[in-house]
C-alpha cells in the first residue's frame, strides 16, 4: 500500500505505464497469509517489484511504449516474470521506456518522457533554480537515462524494491547511473529472454535494478538458470549466492581501460573514476592500465548489428498477428506500409531502414559480415585482458551526469543515443556481465555511476568487488 500510494504521489515522474493496483494488493495479502503461516515462498515473497513494459505479462497490457503494441495483452508471462511471481514477488506495475527499448533517455516512447527523481532533490533545485512538478512549467528537469528509465526511476523513488530492465547496449546500466541505483546486466545466456520482446537477440539480456548490490544478487538468484524456452540459456545449473559481508579486495586485479579516456567524458566523472581506482589501490588491490584497442569501432559496429537485427525482428509487426492494424487496407502491401508507418516512431523506422540497407545482397558482406568480425575483435579484447590476470574492469558508466530534458532533445536522437552507450555496449557485444553502481554526487547534486565488467558467468566475483566499493 505504501508503494502504491508513493506511485500516486510521484505520478509526475511518468515512471509507470500501467499500475497493477488490484492484483498487487491481492498478491500482497496472499503473501502476508503465507508469512503468518510460516510458509514464505522465498526471498522475494511479498516484495513489490516493477517490470519494464517490454516483458510479456499474462493478462496485463504490454506496450513497448509503442502505438504498435498499445492494447496488446499477452497470453503468457516472460520466464523472468513467472520466476518472480513463483517466488511470491508482488508485481506492482509496468514501467516506461523508449519505444521498443531503442534509446538512452527514456524520452522516445508514446507515453512521454520519464523524469529523473533527482530533478527534485534539494541540492539540484538549489543549484539549478525552480523546478515545478507541473507540466509545461519547468525546464530544468532531467532525463532518467534509458531505455529502462521507468524502472530506474521507480526504484530510485522507492515505489518498488527491485525492477526488471532490459540491456542491449546499456539500457539497464545507463538509467541506473543517472538515477543513482544499481543496474546489473548479467552474462548473456544466464537469464532467459523468453517473453522479452526482442530488440537485438544476440545482445539482449534481462537487467536488474535495485537499491544495493546485495539486492541485485538476490534477484539474480531468482532469475538465473536454464530455460527450455530460450535455447541460448546455458545448461549449467546456477547456484544462487549470498555476497560475503567481509570483503578483502587485495586479492583482486582491477583493470582500467586506457581507451575509455575519451573526449566527452566529463571532468567530474573522470575524477570519480580516478578516485575509485585509488581506493582499490589503497586497499591493496592490484590496479593496472589495460588496453581494449578496438573500443573506437564499438559504436559503428553496434549500429550495423543492432539495426540489422532490428530490421529482421520488426518484420513480425505486420498488422496481421499482433497489435495495431491500419484502416488503410486497399491492398496487402498498403496495409503493411500504413500499419508500420502509424505504429512505429521515427527512431524505429529509421533503424528498420538502416538495417535493411545493411542487409541488402550487395551490402551484406561489406557491412553486416564485417561488423560481425569487428564484434569478434571487440570481444577478444576482453578475453585478452582477462587472460592477462585481470579480474574486473573499472570504467565510468556514462560520459556525464543526467542532462536536462530540454538539452537532451536538442541533439540528434541517433547520435545522442549512440554516444551515451560508449562505455556500456561492448559488454553486450561480448556477452559479459557488467554492473553500474552509484558513487559520488556531482557538483549539481546528481549521481555519478561507475561500471564494473567481469568474466563471463563470474557474477559472484563481479558483485563482490562492486559490493566492496558500494
Ligand atoms: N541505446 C542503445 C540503443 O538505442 C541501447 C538500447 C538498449 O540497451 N536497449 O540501441
Amino acid at each position: 500500500q505504501r508503494c502504491l500510494s508513493l506511485i500516486k504521489t510521484t505520478k509526475f515522474l511518468n515512471a509507470y505505464i500501467t499500475v497493477t493496483e488490484d492484483t498487487a494488493l491481492r498478491q500482497a495479502e496472499e503473501s502476508e497469509k503465507r508469512y503468518r503461516r510460516g510458509q514464505s515462498l522465498g526471498d522475494l515473497d511479498g516484495i513489490p517489484v516493477a517490470v519494464k513494459d517490454n516483458f510479456s505479462t499474462a493478462g496485463i497490457e504490454t506496450t513497448c511504449a509503442s502505438n504498435m503494441l498499445k492494447g496488446y495483452i499477452p497470453p503468457y508471462n516472460a520466464t523472468v516474470v513467472q520466476k518472480l511471481l513463483d517466488q511470491g514477488a508482488v508485481l506492482i506495475g509496468k514501467t516506461n521506456l523508449d519505444e521498443f527499448a531503442m534509446g538512452s533517455g527514456s524520452t522516445d516512447g508514446i507515453f512521454g518522457p520519464v523524469r529523473n527523481p533527482w530533478s527534485y532533490s534539494r541540492q539540484y533545485k538549489e543549484k539549478c533554480g525552480q523546478n515545478s512538478r507541473l507540466e509545461n512549467e519547468d525546464s530544468s528537469w532531467l532525463i532518467a537515462g534509458g531505455s529502462s528509465g521507468g524502472s530506474a526511476a521507480a526504484v530510485s523513488s522507492f515505489t518498488c524494491f527491485a525492477a526488471l530492465g532490459s540491456d542491449t547496449g546499456g539500457s539497464t546500466r545507463n538509467p541506473a547511473a543517472h538515477c543513482g541505483v544499481v543496474g546489473l546486466k548479467p552474462t548473456y545466456g544466464l537469464v532467459s529472454r523468453h517473453g522479452l520482446i526482442p530488440l537485438v537477440n544476440s545482445m539482449d539480456v534481462p537487467g536488474i535494478l535495485t537499491r544495493c548490490v546485495d539486492d541485485a544478487a538476490t534477484v539474480l538468484g531468482v532469475l538465473a538458470g536454464h530455460d527450455p524456452k530460450d535455447s541460448t540459456t546455458v545448461q549449467d545449473p546456477f547456484n544462487p549466492f549470498e555476497l560475503p559481508s567481509v570483503i578483502d579486495v587485495s586479492k583482486f586485479c582491477i583493470g582500467i581501460p586506457k581507451e575509455y579516456h575519451i573526449p566527452g567524458l566529463s571532468s567530474e566523472t573522470l575524477a570519480v573514476w580516478s578516485k575509485a581506482a585509488d581506493l582499490f589501490e589503497n586497499a591493496g588491490a592490484r590496479v593496472i592500465e589495460v588496453s581494449l584497442p578496438h573500443t573506437c569501432y564499438s559504436i559503428v559496429c553496434y549500429h550495423v548489428l543492432c539495426t540489422a537485427e532490428v530490421a529482421s525482428n520488426m518484420a513480425r509487426f505486420d498488422g496481421l498477428e499482433y497489435g495495431h492494424r491500419s484502416n488503410i487496407d486497399k491492398s496487402t502491401e498498403s496495409m503493411y506500409a500504413a500499419t508500420r508507418r502509424e505504429g512505429f516512431n521515427d527512431v524505429v523506422r529509421g533503424r528498420i531502414l538502416s538495417g535493411n540497407y545493411f542487409l541488402l545482397k550487395q551490402n551484406y558482406e561489406k557491412y553486416f559480415i564485417k561488423a560481425q568480425k569487428v564484434r569478434r575483435l571487440i570481444a577478444n579484447d576482453f578475453v585478452n585482458v582477462f587472460n592477462s590476470g585481470v579480474d574486473v574492469l573499472l570504467t565510468p558508466t556514462t560520459l556525464r551526469d543526467a542532462v536536462p530534458y530540454v538539452e537532451f532533445i536538442k541533439e540528434d536522437n541517433r547520435t545522442r543515443s549512440a554516444q551515451d552507450d560508449i562505455f556500456t555496449q561492448a559488454a553486450n557485444m561480448s556477452g559479459l556481465p557488467a554492473v553500474s553502481i552509484p558513487t559520488a554526487l556531482s557538483e549539481k547534486g546528481l549521481p555519478i555511476g561507475l561500471q564494473f565488467v567481469g568474466h563471463a558467468f563470474q557474477e559472484l566475483q563481479l558483485l563482490t568487488v562492486a559490493k566492496w566499493f558500494e
